[in-house]
């Protein structure tokens, strides 16, 4: 059931009880009814996580005989139980089939044909639904196990290049984001290695994505293992390039080829004009650098514009497509888009 036009949850805990008391009402046998509650957008904003939350609630609902009525906000447990229960789970997520790769395609701004795409995690938790990375990779990089899921990502993700490659799909290049924790590794640059050979995808067609904190840590085993990399053909990009305290002399010293300017900037960059100067000194350094750069987070045709004439290489972000499951990103290929100015 889809209710909007309420002024507080309570207010629909009230309906929902209405509906209930009716349904009671009208039926002869005892039926034991119960509501699961998922409130947009605090639980969600599509209708895949908003239904499976709602679910989520409702057993909570069955669980719990004291309330017949549970939102999802309430059927989860308090945070701190949350990222215990989570941290402990995400053991068993990768062998229970939880983990799946999303897809994100990003265009050359000269031709708007796709260039290649960025791997991303998702997690869906059988009891909690969807969990953001943002949430759950923080947590394996506490506990250790970021390098399982971090080797499972780097191969299933070349992998899948190799089979859309094979496919006739011209996916372009794959690009992977690697935790710090990952790269500082003494056998990093062996699996990476590995996951190239294993799935004979050529190395100059994969894509590391560093965050700035990886790459300013000084760090002898990570630039080793970046140099090595390298040398092999594999380029590295610098992720949320901005945020952080990265400056162009740290990305001198080690083999890096791109950066990619982080979301926050995009988001105000045609309104406001400090984040477009921001925009355009970094692209303007990059290329004095001999960088490329890439933009996320590119959500309409006016940014699109401008970075094309400040000269950026790469554009990302809903504007072209949102991260896609692998089959509808197999379907986006196949289309043969085009981002048009
Ligand atoms: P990121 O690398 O900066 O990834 C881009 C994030 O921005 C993605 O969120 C993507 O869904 C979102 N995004 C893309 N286009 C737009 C747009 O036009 N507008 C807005 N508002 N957002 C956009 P997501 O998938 O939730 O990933 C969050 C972060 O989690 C990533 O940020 C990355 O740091 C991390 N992450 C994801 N997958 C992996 C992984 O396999 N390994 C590691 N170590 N980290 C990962
Ligand atoms: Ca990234
Ligand atoms: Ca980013």
């Amino acid at each position: 059931m889809l209710l909007g036009d309420f002024e507080t949850a309570q207010n629909i805990s009230e309906m929902a009880n209405k509906i209930l008391g009716e349904i009671e009402d009208a039926l002869p046998t005892p039926l034991n009814p119960r509501v699961g509650i998922s409130l947009y957008p605090d639980a969600g904003t599509d209708i895949t996580v908003l239904t499976h939350r709602a679910t989520i609630a409702l057993t909570a609902a069955h669980d719990k005989s004291s309330s017949r009525v549970r939102m999802w906000s309430d059927a989860r447990s308090s945070p701190t139980d949350n990222t215990y229960r989570l941290a402990s789970d995400l053991g068993r997520a990768l062998p229970h089939g939880e983990i799946e790769l999303h897809y994100q395609p990003k265009v050359s701004a000269a031709t708007g044909h796709v260039s290649g795409m960025e791997a991303l995690v998702r997690w869906y938790h059988p009891w909690f639904g969807r969990i953001e990375p943002d949430e759950f990779v923080p947590l394996a990089e506490q506990n250790g196990l970021i390098n399982q899921l971090g080797d499972w990502v780097l191969f299933t993700a070349c992998r899948q290049l190799r089979y859309w490659q094979d496919e006739g799909l011209a996916p372009g290049t794959m690009a992977v984001n690697v935790s710090a924790h990952q790269v500082a590794r003494l056998d990093f640059a062996e699996t990476v290695r590995r996951a190239i050979r294993d799935s004979g995808i050529t190395p100059e067609s994969l894509t590391l994505e560093l965050t700035e904190s990886a790459v300013i840590r000084d760090d002898a085993s990570t630039a080793e293992s970046i140099k090595e990399l390298c040398a092999l053909g594999v380029r590295f990009s610098v992720d949320d390039f901005g945020t952080g305290h990265a400056t162009f002399s740290n990305l001198r010293n080690l083999a890096v080829d791109s950066v990619k300017i982080d979301r926050s900037f995009l988001a105000g960059m045609v309104l406001h004009g400090q984040d477009a100067v921001i925009v355009e000194a970094i692209i303007v350094m990059a290329d004095r650098h001999g960088l490329s750069v890439i933009a996320e987070g590119v959500e309409n045709i006016d940014q699109y514009q401008r970075l094309r004439e400040l000269g950026c290489a790469e554009i990302q972000g809903f504007l072209l497509s949102t991260p896609l499951a692998e089959d509808e990103m197999a379907t986006f290929l196949a289309s043969g888009h085009q981002l048009t100015a």
